[in-house]
């Protein structure tokens, strides 16, 4: 199958649906009108295989993560995704597995009226880069550096869920726990994570710095704290998990995961006390859960409360690259 024949079904599979993409894939550059009075939030995100996802990963769930990561950095800026790049890597000219990896990434723009509005197809070691484009009205993005000493965090959905799934899924793991409902449930937090989208539009005029969590919780409130010139204090107890992640896993697994696991794609946020009212109506509207789990402080670091108020040292923040 010739590189042209993959570009085809990609196309085909994934619909246009937006009026203001002018030109889309076939030409040498995609041209897209930019609503007026609003600000291009552009973000881009690599998937490799064999280390953000395991290599015997449903081609389906590759594609269906390879843009839910990158719509939840758009949605942990506010923005309104919109367009989508797609640089494709392939060890062989599968037709099946572009079959399959195109109607997971498809069902996810649709769900958000994203088009795929064109890419790069080449061959090599599984390579997928996803550069997303979404919109905010000027100067509403939300970012890392605004948080206040005094701002509340709150974080939305559960945490630990998806790294939960991994350890759910690593079959040399000796206390790998069997799969039934609940590491089922883990997995699929893995492998088809919902990016915050509602919620990220929810929080615009509302919360002061925003970041999804993707690496951990400890590491990624280590970004804002440290963008901010402030610091972060959380309660260990403060911490949502789902009802799968506590029947499988015992209390202290639980918080290793919660604060240190990646690849959640909650957003973790800070916001002034007297905008939580209407953060939390806007967020039940959005149908999010939120869960209030500390303080900006003016003392540096991220720092964790034990359940008697006592700061506790955790090990490993979460994941790193060249560590
Ligand atoms: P060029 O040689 O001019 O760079 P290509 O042959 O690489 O063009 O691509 C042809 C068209 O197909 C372009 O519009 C490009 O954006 C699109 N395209 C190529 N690969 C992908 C992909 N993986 N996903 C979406 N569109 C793609
Ligand atoms: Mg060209």
């Amino acid at each position: 199958m010739a590189e042209f024949e993959l570009i085809e079904i990609l196309k085909r599979r994934c619909k246009p649906s937006r009026a203001d993409v002018r030109l889309g894939i076939g030409d040498d550059a995609a041209v897209v009108a930019v609503a007026a009075e609003h600000e291009l939030v552009i973000c881009t995100d690599t998937l490799v295989a064999g280390v953000h996802f395991p290599l015997d990963t449903d081609p389906a769930d590759i594609g269906w993560k390879a843009l839910a990561v990158n719509l939840s950095d758009l949605a942990a800026m506010g923005a309104q995704p919109v367009w989508a790049l797609l640089a494709l890597t392939l060890p062989s000219a599968d037709a099946d597995f572009i079959t399959r990896f195109a109607d997971g990434f498809a069902d996810l723009a649709a769900q958000y009226q994203i088009d795929l509005i064109g890419g790069d197809t080449t061959s090599g070691p599984l390579t997928i880069t996803v550069t997303a484009h979404g919109l905010v009205p000027t100067g509403q993005a939300l970012r890392r550096d605004a948080a206040r000493v005094g701002d509340v965090v709150f974080v939305t959905g559960t945490l630990g869920d998806a790294a939960a799934g991994l350890r759910c899924l690593q079959s040399n793991d000796a206390d790998r726990p069997p799969i039934d409902v609940a590491c089922a449930m883990l997995i699929s937090r893995l492998n088809r994570p919902q990016p915050r989208v509602a919620a990220g539009l929810a929080l615009r005029g509302l919360a002061n710095a925003c970041i999804d969590v993707s690496d951990g919780l400890l590491a990624d409130l280590g970004h804002i704290a440290e963008a901010s010139g402030a610091g972060i204090e959380i309660g260990e107890d403060c911490l949502p998990g789902s009802t799968a992640l506590f029947e499988r896993f015992d209390a202290d697994a639980c918080h290793a995961l919660q604060m240190t696991g990646g690849d959640d794609y909650e957003l973790a946020f800070t916001i002034a006390e007297s905008n939580i009212e209407a953060m939390q109506a806007a967020m039940t509207r959005a149908a999010c859960r939120v869960s209030r789990i500390g303080r900006v402080i003016a003392e540096a670091g991220v720092h964790v409360l034990d359940r008697n108020g006592e700061r506790k040292q955790v090990h490993g923040k979460g994941w790193e690259h060249f560590a």
